[in-house]
């Protein structure tokens, strides 16, 4: 069996045309199914439309959320439920086509334990999301110990085992994109073009992205704590030999008073490096501190199994 797992938060607008256009393309492929959605705590009619869709579709599964967790934690909760050899994650908008779920598991078929959607455009996404994503990119497989594919989303296959490892990974701030690459396996990709939302708004605003940015890199790299060492060392070798430079100065030249503006610009420079450092430290202490709480990472209202 293979389970499907999507995420909604306040996507009333698309359940309909998104069960339509799924069950279609399951029942082609002949193997049986679960679709497992998750509400995550939307505030509109999402959680009807999908009791509905349950009503109309066999295999249907709809995790209610207590509250917005956010998209990581309701693919968490989905993952958590599911019962197929295989899972695939895959957003509500119609975003991710679900005509790909076919060569998907033919590639798991030859033997593959991961196979990626990966995307060949992001014309879709606008100029600011696909460039800020491609920095997104860059900067985190320069800092980090695990190395995100570019351009692929939540949007894969997944074998049972890699899903058993993943949710043996026990941390509360959810980077899923990195926890999926952590845990490794045979890896494949399969190319897609990605369509532009089917109805309703984007969920992931700038702010949202840069945090979830910040996730990223936090939750895989510690180089953004440890840089300071050096930074500091720099900037106090850099000082010494200012300090060298003003004493042979003044033995030459004798003792002069102007210097008013360097002073300035070095205080306040050394100021904002500290914060900057505070900050990032801030960073990974409240990181740090959430962890230490040992909250579980999402709470479920009710779990509506399909009536037989
Ligand atoms: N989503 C969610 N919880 C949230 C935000 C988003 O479950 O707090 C779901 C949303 O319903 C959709 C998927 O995550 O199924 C992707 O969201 P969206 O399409 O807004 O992201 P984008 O495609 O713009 O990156
Ligand atoms: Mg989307």
């Amino acid at each position: 069996m293979i389970s499907i797992v999507c995420p909604f938060y306040n996507e009333q607008d698309v359940v309909e045309a998104f069960f339509g256009r799924l069950v279609r393309v399951l029942d082609d492929t002949g193997e049986e199914f679960e679709i497992i959605c998750v509400n995550d705590g939307s505030t509109d009619n999402t959680l009807l439309g999908l009791l509905a869709a349950q009503g109309r579709h066999p295999g249907v599964r709809v995790v209610d959320l207590s509250r917005n967790y956010g998209k990581e934690a309701a693919l968490t909760a989905g993952l958590d439920i599911a019962r197929g050899d295989a899972v695939i994650p895959i957003d509500a908008d119609l975003q991710d086509p679900p005509e790909l779920i076919a060569q998907l598991i033919e590639k798991w078929r030859e033997g593959f334990e991961v196979v990626l959607a990966q995307r060949v455009d992001r014309s879709t996404d606008g100029w600011f999301k696909s460039h800020s994503a491609g920095w997104f990119y860059r900067i985190h497989n320069r800092l980090a110990n695990v190395q995100l594919a570019e351009n692929v989303g939540d949007f894969r296959l997944m074998d049972r085992c890699v899903v058993e490892a993943v949710r043996q990974l026990p941390e509360r701030r959810r980077f899923m994109k990195g926890i999926f690459a952590w845990v490794g396996f045979r890896t494949t990709a399969v190319e897609y073009v990605r369509a532009s939302r089917l109805g309703g708004a984007s969920k992931f605003s700038g702010w949202r992205l840069w945090n979830l940015a910040l996730e990223g890199i936090t939750s895989f790299s510690t180089i953004p704590l440890r840089v300071w060492t050096y930074v500091g060392l720099v900037v106090a070798l850099a000082s010494l030999a200012y300090g060298a430079f003003i004493v042979a100065y003044t033995l030459i030249h004798g003792a002069d008073l102007p210097g008013y503006g360097s002073l300035l610009v070095t205080v306040t420079f050394l100021g904002g490096l500290q914060l900057i450092g505070l900050g990032v430290i801030g960073e990974y202490l409240g990181r740090t501190y959430t962890e230490s709480k040992q909250r579980p990472i999402y709470i479920v209202r009710k779990i509506h199994e399909q009536k037989t």
